[in-house]
């Protein structure tokens, strides 16, 4: 069982991955807890390349393509195998994040952006993608590290983002779990586990 959780930056999805796993643990299972980028040795050298502000001015299809060969890599060797042997994978991230950052932030096709994702991890599609909905005015305040490359991004790109992201959960709306992140953790991790409850095996 394959959960994706996804969002714009600083909408709380490490915390809520830790509280449902921890929580799914406890029912006896398996759980696998991984994020994009970044899960395997490769994506490691990829996400420094990513998310290094010394990658500024990276071009948006070089972009794209990094992120879909950390995907490749991380569905291969770690989130396909897990699958198989029967554990639940939630991850951090997934097809979504490039979807919505790649294609509605920059300007390359969702579309496009899309298929290439299909591609790169031979169509597998989470059983549910739970997206932490929050404005990124919510989410800024959060943010109290110094930011990465793409958290010093326009308030306008994470607006396209955030867009992208209720665009895709509009288009399935039965694979999607859309919840206002800008509630308490606590909240939040409520919400999903009452939808978890009804879906896990
Ligand atoms: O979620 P996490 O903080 O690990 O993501 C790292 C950074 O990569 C974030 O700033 C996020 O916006 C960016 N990102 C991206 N495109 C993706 C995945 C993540 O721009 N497909």
């Amino acid at each position: 069982f394959f959960i994706a959780l996804e969002g714009g930056d600083g909408a709380g999805k490490s915390t809520q991955v830790e509280a449902l796993a921890e929580w799914i643990r406890a029912k006896g299972h398996e759980v696998v807890v991984t994020r994009e980028p970044g899960a395997t040795p490769v994506g490691k050298r990829l996400r420094s390349i990513l998310l290094d502000v010394s990658s500024a001015g990276l071009s948006n299809r070089a972009e794209a393509l990094l992120y879909a060969a950390d995907r490749a890599e991380h569905v291969d060797s770690l989130v396909r195998p897990a699958l198989e042997r029967g554990a639940i994978v939630i991850s951090d991230r997934y097809i979504d994040s490039s979807v919505a950052y790649q294609g509605a932030g920059r300007d390359l096709s969702p579309t496009e952006i899309a298929r290439m994702s299909r591609w790169a991890t031979s169509g597998l599609v989470p059983h549910l993608t739970v997206l932490l909905d929050v404005s990124p005015e919510t989410a800024r305040e959060r943010f109290t590290e110094a930011p990465d490359r793409l958290e010093s991004e326009p308030a306008e790109f994470h607006r396209r983002v955030r867009a992208g992201f209720l665009a895709l959960a509009a288009a399935d709306p039965g694979r999607y779990l859309v919840v206002d992140a800008g509630q308490a953790p606590e909240t939040v991790t409520t919400v999903v586990r009452h939808r978890l409850d009804q879906m896990l095996p």
